[in-house]
């Protein structure tokens, strides 16, 4: 797709096409000690039986359930199984063995009583309550079996999970490799944080909010640092971005006299794919891809740069990562306040979850939408989607959402 001139794209539209322009990267191979939160690249099969054998669930006494069909019961006693051990012999009639959580039950045993409903008189153990076939013993296989496949390529693993492939003794996992994203920030009056600062200077929040970012999408930061509003500083920086797997630029993206992004990296060998999106905020946002890499050009306002990364660098990430998405669909709030008729832009405004006398998920946007504003959008849950030319509504009215990840 090549953008027209001076013509907007949808969002629909731009996010396809962001997608189209990405490709799911390779696989490598991680330990199990360090495989969470990266995304499988291979189905994960058992390689044992959980439990191997069939253990008490109880601490006990092991018996023939056939004994203590009818209580009171006193069996023999003729040993102890303890976890990682076992009784080696066979249970007859009339005896019982000491058994502990966790411990194999032993051979002619098929259920198990419990020590609190036991008298002990040395090894004459009366059974005060009977037990039926299967009472309190774990069978071999019950949580899962040599072979079986439990997790399947595209899931990024969490904590069950990283558990889960420990427990089946898979020591080494296949998952794709993190996608490093090379992050520039452009403009003369950027400094960095605890630099010092002269009253036309602001700080380059972006660049360290959108490495938090990557970073909590599976993806590996790379800062490039501050470009001058020049087309030399610029050109520098881009040195090493072949190695990248996206290059996210911020600002300078739209027509002031000192946005180059467009112009510079055009003159670089970069192909747009588009330029401008009909949405608010993040009009200016450009799509392409330069010497093979991807490049993502991110509005400069605080606001505009992490909704765009919410709405396109999230799903092109994940599709990197090869990480299987939900196909469901969006998710509705009812809305917290009336709100006028919008334009021909896609609107996500900043705002607050709550849940109304009802019990329903509301969200209610901030009266204030400024896309400078990072102190609203820190207390924000969610963007409410108002599309294209939509009709003035009353609160009340249902709204689609656009989640934003409160831990990212
Ligand atoms: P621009 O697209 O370069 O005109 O930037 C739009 C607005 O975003 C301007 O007010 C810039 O100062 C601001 N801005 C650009 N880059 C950053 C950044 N890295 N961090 C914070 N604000 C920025
Ligand atoms: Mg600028």
């Amino acid at each position: 797709m090549n953008q027209p001139v001076d013509d907007m794209i949808s969002v629909a539209e731009a996010q396809a096409a962001v997608l189209a322009g990405v490709k799911a990267l390779n696989a490598e191979d991680v330990s199990v000690a360090e495989c969470f939160g990266r995304v499988l690249a291979e189905d994960v099969a058992s390689r044992m039986t959980q439990p191997p054998v069939a253990v008490s669930s109880m601490d006990g006494y092991a018996v023939r359930s056939e004994d203590v069909a009818s209580v009171p019961a006193t069996l023999t006693l003729i040993g102890e199984s303890a976890a990682g051990g076992g009784f080696e012999g066979t249970l007859e009639a009339g005896q019982t063995v000491r058994i502990f959580t966790g411990a194999p039950v032993p051979d002619g045993a098929d259920a198990i009583v419990i020590q609190e409903d036991t008298d002990v008189d040395g090894a004459s153990i009366t059974m005060k309550e009977s037990s039926t076939k299967g009472r309190y013993v774990r069978p071999a296989g019950l949580d899962f079996s040599a072979g079986d496949t439990l997790l399947k390529s595209g899931k990024r693993l969490n904590s069950r999970d990283v558990a889960l492939i420990a427990g089946m003794n898979v020591p080494w996992v296949s998952v794709t490799r993190r996608p490093r994203v090379a992050i520039l920030s452009t403009g003369n009056e950027l400094v960095l944080p605890g630099e010092p600062l002269d009253r036309n200077q602001i700080i380059s929040s972006n660049s360290i909010g959108l490495a938090a970012f990557v970073t909590a999408a599976g993806g590996q930061p790379v800062n490039l640092g501050i470009a001058r509003d020049d087309a030399a500083s610029l050109i520098s920086k881009l040195e090493g971005i072949r190695s990248m797997d996206m290059l996210i630029t911020i600002g300078g993206a739209s027509v002031g006299d000192y946005d180059l992004v467009k112009q510079v990296l055009g003159g670089e060998g970069m192909n747009i794919t588009f330029s401008r999106v009909a949405m608010r905020p993040g009009k200016p946002l450009i799509f392409g891809e330069i010497h093979g890499t991807p490049m993502l050009g991110l509005p400069g306002n605080p606001v505009s740069a992490g909704v765009t990364a919410a709405l396109y660098l999230k799903p092109a990430l994940e599709q990197m990562l090869g990480l299987q998405r939900s196909g469901a669909a969006n998710e509705t709030a009812v809305l917290g306040c009336d709100l006028a008729a919008n334009d021909r832009r896609q609107d996500y405004l900043r705002s607050e979850l709550s849940l109304n006398i009802d019990g329903e998920l509301t969200a209610t946007p901030f009266p204030k939408q400024d896309s400078s504003m990072l102190a609203v959008f820190s207390r924000a849950d969610c963007l409410v989607m108002r599309p294209p030319f939509a009709e003035a509504i009353a609160a009340g009215a249902r709204v689609e959402i656009v989640r934003l990840d409160p831990s990212a």
